[in-house]
């Protein structure tokens, strides 16, 4: 038995994917699996979304298109696999060039020094460059927020013999805020159409693309020719919501066991600072899970844990390695029953949303906390 898992349910990716298809019509699926496809392990994950009918992969850094790489799934054109695109989303210093075209991955571009850098870098690897010149239409993040300078630049790379234009992209600043935006998502869409057009009209066969998952479902006229899905394909839902409502089936399940059951005293106290006492006699249930995998100490006295298919509080400080839950004054618990701190047990579900929220955050960071000493463990049909 391991002390604590994250199961991966490919199956379920793979669904999800298919579900994020049929929303997009005939738009192409990017599946985004940066920072260990959110925690969830970018391997297993691009090899089922790409099941699932991804015909793109996005990663933020050269390190992870090179893991992709390394692993057959995307890229390194010229050398073997390739049938999926790679993408890297992120700014990339001048040894990551290196490390994102090694691994047969496409890059932003969003200025002409840097357009220069990657065709020198381009001619020196031996292979032209596959690029996406980036508009800025509202995120002010990267990008260029010029639009005629996108235009520019994209007549620029297709000029250039080191450098082949393959996408136009912009990204949504409050796709996923439809109550608070006031506009600002259409508004960024109808900056980035005109762009967009122009590049299209000079170069017929460039993939154009703004929407992340929460543009998916909220507007079709986003979907372009491909979107860029994250948050989705892992099941979880891009407005905090329930998942479930939108047809989306979590991935990420984190599970553990109860290592040891004892009986407490009124008053007797549990963990670091005795910030738990408890009010009665009661049983209480040690989960050999903490900070040190990712589950934040910001939970202490203040989440459940899935134990015999019931919700079971979370009591005193969470540690580095451990946790206690109050099993209450009776209970048949004994120590190796299974303990779920993300996912389903009888008919009790806790989700990543709910994790999240008591965190004062968004799901993507739940997940994405999850650190290595948690071992992610694939199940279900990819
Ligand atoms: C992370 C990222 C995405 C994916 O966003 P989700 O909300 O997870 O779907 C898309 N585009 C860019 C540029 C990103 O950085």
């Amino acid at each position: 038995m391991e002390r604590a898992l994250a199961r991966v349910d490919l199956g379920a990716l793979r669904g999800n994917c298919e579900r994020l298809r049929a929303e997009l019509g005939g738009a192409r699926l990017c599946a985004v699996v940066k920072a260990n496809a959110y925690g969830h392990g970018a391997v297993d994950c691009a090899r089922a979304a790409s099941a699932g009918g991804a015909t793109a992969l996005a990663v933020a850094t050269a390190g992870e298109a090179a893991e992709l790489a390394g692993a057959g799934v995307a890229g390194m054109r010229g050398g073997d696999p390739g049938d999926v695109d790679l993408l890297t989303l992120g700014a990339l210093t001048d040894d990551e060039v290196d490390v994102a075209l090694g691994a047969g991955s496409a890059v932003g571009v969003w200025t002409e020094g840097f357009r220069q850098l990657l065709a020198t870098r381009a001619r020196a690897l031996g292979g032209p460059a596959r690029v996406h010149v980036k508009h800025d239409s509202g995120m002010g993040r990267l990008g260029s927020l010029d639009g005629e300078e996108v235009v520019a630049l994209a007549a620029a790379v297709a000029a250039d013999p080191d450098l082949e234009l393959a996408g136009v992209w912009t990204h949504f600043a409050t796709a996923d805020e439809p109550d608070e935006d006031d506009g600002y998502f259409f508004a960024q869409l109808e900056r980035f159409e005109p762009v967009a057009a122009a590049v299209r009209a000079a170069h017929p066969g460039v993939t154009v693309h703004a929407a992340n998952s929460a543009a998916v479902f909220r507007s079709a006229r986003s979907h372009l020719d491909m979107a860029r899905c994250g948050i989705a394909i892992y099941g979880l839902d891009p407005f905090q919501d329930d998942p479930a409502a939108r047809g989306l089936a979590p991935v990420l399940s984190l599970v553990s066991h109860v290592a040891a059951v004892k009986r407490f005293g009124a008053g007797q106290s549990a963990g670091y600072g005795r910030r738990w006492r408890a009010p009665r006699d009661t049983w209480v249930g040690v989960v050999p899970l903490g900070y040190g995998d990712g589950v934040r100490r910001a939970l202490s006295n203040d989440c459940d844990v899935l134990v015999g298919g019931r919700r079971r509080p979370v009591v005193g400080t969470i540690s580095m390695d451990n946790l206690t839950v109050d099993l209450g004054p009776d209970t048949d618990v004994e120590p190796g029953a299974e303990a779920v701190l993300i996912g389903r047990q009888g008919g009790e579900e806790i989700r990543a949303e709910e994790l999240a929220a008591r965190l004062g955050t968004i799901n993507y960071e739940v997940t994405t906390a999850l650190l290595p000493r948690v071992p992610r463990v694939p199940a279900g049909d990819p």
